[in-house]
């Protein structure tokens, strides 16, 4: 992220703790559908009449990963690092953002060792494409396919079948240094 400030949000470096031997990170996104844009979930284009609108391409699942991401290792949130009312990442790839949110992961000196996540939708069916979302998923996080969990569920009783919403939680383990 060569050309923006560093937001205020930044944990002073005197403050930070390195000590932990495995963190977690949650996050939590919810995108309304839009017709006449394509449905990104995982970085992956399904087939469906309406897409996701908002942020970037919308790609719910993947802002709630790098969310989990961010929020292991206490930095700022998505919204904060990649402004949804700053032009340059209308339309965006999500990959983007999950790719800054692993340098930061790495920066702190940590690996994912694995990450699980629940999308909430009342269509598409996610079933049928689900292993090619979890494959996608996999290799944009360098993690094996078996580390990476996306289920799908309907939101029943919750009156939001206009919603996309991902659920997304991650463990980080320390790196070895060996010297
Ligand atoms: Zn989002």
């Amino acid at each position: 992220m060569p050309n923006h400030r560093r937001p205020t949000a930044e944990i002073p470096p005197e403050t930070r703790s390195s000590k932990l031997r495995t963190r977690i990170g949650y996050g939590w996104d919810s995108h309304e559908f839009k017709r006449g844009i394509p449905l990104k979930i995982g970085g992956v284009t399904l087939p469906h009449p309406r897409g996701l609108g908002g942020h970037s391409d919308g790609d719910v699942l993947l802002h709630a990963i790098t969310d989990a991401l961010l929020g292991a290792v206490a930095a700022p949130d998505i919204g904060t690092l990649f402004s949804p009312s700053d032009s340059e990442w209308k339309g965006a790839d999500s990959a983007i953002f999950l790719a800054e949110a692993l340098r930061r992961v790495r920066e702190a000196g940590y690996a994912v060792a694995n990450l699980d996540s629940t999308l909430i939708l009342a269509a598409p069916k996610i079933g049928p494409h689900s292993a090619r979302i979890r494959a996608r998923v996999a290799e944009l996080m360098g993690l094996p396919a078996d580390c990476v969990g996306v289920k799908a569920k309907t939101p029943e009783g919750m009156g939001t079948d206009n919603a996309a919403i991902a659920h997304a939680v991650v463990l980080l383990e320390k790196k070895i240094t060996r010297r």
